[in-house]
């Protein structure tokens, strides 16, 4: 027997369609590219979305066509989200940090028919324009007369001209919940990028799940600060739970480092943030130096690698933040865990609180995970053993774009499809999850594991350390041993022998690396995060001491 309730599909417009009915006047603001500060709010976000539906109208776009961004975090790139998803396109944000060569493989893999780019990147564009073949229009995120003269590439729109003259009117479509809304190309620090391909359904229902109090807890009394870019991973879908919820959003646009951050979490008034360690280190960095303290920021959601546990004491301790560590990938929407704690946790004194935070944390509603032996064997959730983890739900992947590397599920006995993540990880009996490797990161010495993100951990906790790197070098009797790669914080001293001697006590003898390589630089990837492939590349030659 069937219910008897009304069946409507979860469409992306329809989150659109809430902002304007029910939270028209909430804010949105941008830093632009240009420098200045505009402001708008959901009603207006709402009926530009709507002309820009009806451009892509008139550009004769296929249901089901890609629709390319290279852009910030800005309300041009909010409209398009809800605008190109809305009629039935697919948005596919592009990663402007890669390389020309790999964005030019990308946009022709996906075979984007329109690239929307922010003027910051028209010299990436004129380098990979004449390589993309399938791209039959470009256009500048920018006023009419903003548009270059000289741009090199015919018939290059502006936005405002393009969008602008449009009707307001235009009726969402509807169809099917499965159909494909957006895209994103995983970093392929392993062979070609892939692409999670994700669906109206998955965003809907993720972007339920983010909001939730024990998630990212969003209400339309947040004003949200999304480091995190619009072009990895949809923001972590901040942009659908924003307008979900009714919270203002406030973008940073081009501007990351920690003095323009911080003027903007202060002049909006935001009560949230979220973005990867990295952003957050600059931004402590300045206010350190400054002797700055937050007036109204009260949560940051810091994910997409290991949030070192100097950082959540510095940003709890010194400034009154909740630190909510969470984690994802791109093949996840992003989100599977956020770690806060539970009631009876609460009791807990702030020094065994702590620890809890320095997991990941646990399952939201709609990921289950597992994780399993080198056999497949599930293994006991007692916070000691390891494992490979595994997830499925509603916004994980079934498989890649075009059905790269195959069928990428392992199936247990019921016949369920579980994704691998690549992660090694041990859960406690709470359900708290945390990561001790990304599984091609694990450095085993003596047949025994050493988490390279303890190793990390523990020099990121030197006050003269900025950023630090843990990587496993040969060793003829012990298979590998840990090093650490460190860069120095400006006018800040360290010797290897005191950073050795600061791991003392910290962690098992045999676990402390041989050695410490201090560098200028650790190279970073696309996202922000440690290149260990590179920086193995870069230490070819080096010898462990004997
Ligand atoms: P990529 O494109 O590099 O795969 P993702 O953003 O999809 O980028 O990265 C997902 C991976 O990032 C996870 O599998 C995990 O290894 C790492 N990661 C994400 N969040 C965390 C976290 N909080 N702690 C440790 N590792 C994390």
């Amino acid at each position: 027997m069937l219910g008897h309730m009304q069946s409507q599909p979860l469409l992306i417009s329809s989150l659109i369609v809430h902002a304007e009915r029910h939270h028209a006047r909430g804010q949105i603001v941008s830093r632009r590219v240009e420098g200045d500060i505009h402001r708008t709010d959901w009603g207006q976000i709402a009926q530009r979305s709507r002309q820009v539906a009806n451009a892509i109208n008139g550009l004769g776009l296929a249901v089901g066509d890609r629709f390319a961004t290279l852009a910030w975090n800005g309300y041009r790139h909010l409209e398009l989200y809800f605008g190109v998803s809305g009629s039935q396109r697919v948005l596919h944000t592009l990663n402007p940090r890669l390389h020309p060569e790999q964005l030019a493989w990308i946009v022709n893999h996906a075979e984007d028919r329109v690239v929307a780019f922010d003027m910051t990147f028209l010299p990436l564009v004129k380098a990979v324009a004449a390589h993309c073949p399938t791209v039959k229009h470009w256009i500048a995120l920018c006023d009419a007369d903003k548009l270059p003269a000289d741009s090199g590439l015919p018939g290059l729109l502006s936005y405002e001209a393009w969008m602008g003259q449009q009707s307001t009117d235009y009726i969402w479509p509807e169809f099917d919940e499965n159909s494909a809304s957006s895209m994103c190309y995983t970093s392929g620090t392993t062979g070609n990028p892939k692409a999670a391909l994700y669906s109206h359904r998955s965003t809907i229902l993720h972007a339920y799940s983010a909001a939730l109090p024990d998630s990212l807890c969003l209400s339309a009394r947040d004003s949200v600060l999304p480091v995190v870019p619009m072009f990895h991973v949809n923001a972590w879908g901040l942009p659908y739970s924003a307008a979900a919820t009714g919270c203002s959003l406030v973008f940073p646009g081009p501007a990351m480092d920690g003095k323009s951050i911080f003027e903007l979490l202060e002049s909006e008034k935001v009560t949230m943030a979220a973005g990867v360690p990295t952003v957050w280190q600059m931004l402590l960095g300045h206010m350190q130096t400054e002797g700055l303290k937050f007036s109204t920021l009260k949560r940051t959601v810091i994910g997409g690698s290991a949030c070192p546990p100097a950082m959540i004491e510095a940003f709890n301790n010194d400034y009154g933040v909740e630190v909510l560590h969470a984690w994802g990938m791109t093949e996840m929407s992003p989100l599977g865990t956020v770690c806060t704690l539970k009631r009876d946790q609460m009791e807990l004194t702030p020094a065994e609180q702590m620890k809890v935070r320095l997991k990941q944390g646990r399952a939201v509603y709609g990921v289950d995970m597992k994780i399993v032996d080198a056999d497949g064997k599930e293994l006991p959730w007692d916070g000691k053993t390891y494992g490979d983890l595994l997830v499925r739900g509603p916004w994980i992947i079934a498989s890649y774009f075009k059905g790269e590397g195959g069928d990428p599920l392992v199936r247990d006995e019921a016949g369920h499809g579980w994704f691998p993540t690549g992660d090694v990880a041990v859960i406690d009996a709470d359900g708290f999850m945390q990561i001790t490797d990304r599984s091609k990161d694990v450095i085993k010495s003596g047949g025994e594991w050493i988490s390279s993100i303890d190793v990390e951990n523990i020099a990121m906790a030197h006050p003269a350390v900025a950023m630090a790197a843990c990587v496993g070098m040969k060793h003829p009797k012990w298979d590998e041993r840990p090093i650490v790669v460190v860069v120095k914080k400006p006018g800040k001293e360290v010797t290897r022998e005191e950073l050795l001697a600061h791991y003392e006590g910290k962690i098992a003898k045999w676990q402390i690396p041989d050695d410490v390589v201090f560098v200028d630089v650790i190279p970073l990837g696309a996202t922000g995060k440690m290149q260990k492939m590179t920086l193995r590349q870069q230490l070819k030659d080096y010898v462990l001491p004997g």
